[in-house]
């Protein structure tokens, strides 16, 4: 048995570790609002399942989540339609860019996972179907997973995004022609980029994550959102698919399920142990912070904790 690490000590070290490297890549522009953002902000923080929280750098600056809120979304679409959503979407990693067209004209309109562009506009489908009131139960329910009634939209990244999501628009037509979207497309478009534009602090970010570390249920009052057999799935998807085609190599290098948007942030977690979640706007070619995978990996490897 490995001893429990001195996440404090550990958390110093990568402060100082981090100092060194310099930061390549580039702060995404393709939407608008989000090249405004200062490429040198930088924030860490940690949540154990058994209460410790540490962190260092811009810790109490919201920044865009992105692509991490697909798995909120996937969450509540689970949890709400539960097995039937894979008659719609995949479970597989597509081994392609974020945004990539090619496997839904190949594969007749079924995306090949959830986490990317594609198999979220679906489950945004799947969820405008299911909820009365969706944008606001939506947000409802990530209020409720990060215990903060604090959390917001921000209208202004999702209203720079529909000027500028063609590709967007061009795979929810495509998915469309094929029977795999029900409602109108506009109103799906508009849905997914407000769940997009939803802002975090690393604070709230790696808390609501604590929900995947503790097995589907909160850890502020034991209540079940989703069942453990679910938070498992939705943990392997993150694994194989959150970092699109570069999964593998998040894998190799970190060895946790996680997340990644094009804001700069990286949600991660180790099973029954911690959250993690790291904020660096500065993109790889792949659109995943550079930084942000630097520091996931010299935890993983101080911690001598990853799922491996
Ligand atoms: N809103 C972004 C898009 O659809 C999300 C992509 C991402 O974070 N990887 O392009």
């Amino acid at each position: 048995m490995l001893d429990k690490p001195d996440y404090k000590q550990i958390i110093k070290e990568i402060e100082v570790e981090l100092k060194s490297i310099v930061s390549e890549g580039k702060v995404a522009n393709y939407i608008p609002e989000l090249a405004k953002v200062d490429p040198n902000k930088f924030a860490f923080h940690i949540s154990s399942i058994d209460g410790e929280n540490y962190g260092f750098g811009d810790l109490d600056e919201k920044f865009s989540i992105q692509s991490i809120a697909k798995v909120f979304s996937l969450t509540l679409a689970y949890k709400l339609n539960g097995e039937d959503i894979w008659k719609r979407v995949g479970v597989e990693p597509s081994g392609n860019p974020f945004n990539s067209l090619i496997q839904i004209e190949q594969e007749n309109g079924i995306p090949r996972n959830p986490l990317i562009n594609s198999g979220a506009l679906v489950i945004s489908d799947i969820l405008y179907d299911t909820l009365s009131n969706p944008k606001v139960d939506l947000l409802n329910f990530i209020r409720e997973i990060t215990d903060n009634h604090d959390i917001e939209y921000n209208i202004k990244v999702a209203n720079s995004e529909k000027k500028t999501g063609f590709r967007n628009s061009a795979l929810i037509n495509l998915m469309r022609s094929f029977g795999n979207i029900n409602s109108d497309i506009n109103d799906i478009l508009d849905f997914y980029f407000h769940l997009c534009s939803v802002e975090m602090t690393v604070k709230e970010l790696s808390k609501a994550f604590l929900l995947y570390t503790n097995h589907g249920k909160l850890l502020t009052n034991d209540k079940e959102i989703i069942t453990s057999t679910m938070a498992k799935r939705i943990n392997a998807i993150m694994h194989s698919c959150g970092f699109y085609d570069e999964a593998g190599e998040f894998s190799f290098k970190v060895g946790l399920p996680g997340k990644s948007g094009v804001g700069g942030g990286i949600a991660a977690i180790y099973p029954g142990k911690y959250s993690v979640a790291v904020w660096s706007p500065k993109l790889n070619s792949k659109g995943n912070s550079y930084l942000g995978m630097k520091a996931l990996q010299l935890l993983t490897a101080k911690t001598k904790r990853s799922i491996f």
